[in-house]
């Protein structure tokens, strides 16, 4: 029997190439700023609306809202911001292919772990079967050792009492009692062979599945590769200040994290901040750098606070 190579072949996700996060690509003019003044007054804001295809209600916004308003009041060491019903900066998240196109990305990417998790339980299942496949390969051809090795020696006894033209009765005896074992030994050896085929089958049958999945993985990757790696180079938010009307939208985010961040963000042009280029800033205007896990002021941030607030 012969038994089918392992061929998967193994993808990389090109892991993070694909959607690159800008936090916003309107900024406030230097007129505009002059006019946000949040260290005498703060600034107030009001949710204005959110599409019902996110999946956050206007308390838990507010509740973040809040939480990114004492970041920077904590900066100065002084209220900068304020919830109002009426409040001048209007708080939209509003729901485009942005988001969409997020949501498309991580659903498609857990599609990709759940067929890696298929792989990795199968693959184990697989390094299980070989082992077997082996240990019963090996009984066999040591059994096989033993066989051929007792037929050479049966043989050559044989031989050499024909040489001598025949032999004692109590010899006869004892080769005959050594055919009926060899031939016990045959059967030994026809059970053995057929515990490696039935090894060999299993194998091979986990073999073809751990393909299957392999191909469709690797046709998932090259899929995702495909759709995603071109750059997808978007805004999270934006800050608008018109002179008659200020707003902040949200576009999109993939974590509660993510939206803290873009908020705390776009907050920061709303008390009249530009951005940092420090990397890993709140104003640092490239999301990949600042990872979203805990957000915090950097130096940086604080200080562009502080200035702007004249201390
Ligand atoms: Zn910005």
């Amino acid at each position: 029997m012969i038994l089918r190579v392992l061929s998967y072949l193994l993808y990389v996700l090109i892991a993070g190439a694909g959607i690159v996060l800008v936090l916003d690509k309107v900024e406030t003019s230097a007129s505009v700023e002059n006019k946000v003044n949040p260290c005498s007054e703060p600034v107030t804001y009001q949710i204005a609306s959110i599409d019902d295809n996110f999946d956050i209600s206007e308390t838990q916004l507010r509740r973040l809202i809040s939480g990114v308003g004492s970041m920077w009041s904590n900066a100065v060491g002084r209220t900068l911001v304020e919830y109002d019903p009426d409040g001048d900066v209007k708080v939209h998240l509003v729901y485009d292919e942005r988001q969409q196109l997020v949501e498309e990305e991580r659903d498609f990417n857990n599609a990709i772990q759940m067929e890696q998790l298929r792989f990795d339980r199968l693959h184990r299942e697989y390094t299980r079967h070989s082992d077997q496949y082996d240990e019963a390969m090996e009984r066999y051809n040591n059994f096989l050792g033993e066989y051929q090795r007792n037929v050479q020696e049966h043989n050559d006894e044989v031989s050499k009492w024909n040489e001598q033209g025949g032999a004692p009765e109590d010899v006869q005896e004892r080769v005959v009692n050594r055919e009926r074992e060899l031939s016990g030994m045959q059967s030994e050896l026809r059970s053995l062979q057929n515990d490696v085929n039935r090894a060999g089958r299993q194998l091979e049958d986990v073999t073809d599945r751990l393909n299957e999945i392999s191909i469709r993985k690797n046709g998932l990757i090259d899929e995702y590769n495909e759709r995603y790696a071109g750059e997808y180079r978007f805004s999270q938010g934006d800050y608008m200040n018109t002179g008659s009307e200020q707003r902040i939208n949200i576009y999109h985010y993939k974590s509660i994290n993510h939206l803290r961040l873009v908020l705390a963000h776009e907050f920061g042009h709303a008390l009249g901040l530009g951005h940092v280029d420090s990397p890993g800033s709140v104003m640092y205007p490239v999301v990949e750098s600042h990872g979203t896990t805990e957000i915090a002021l950097s130096d940086q941030d604080i200080a562009a606070m502080q200035a702007r607030c004249g201390r």
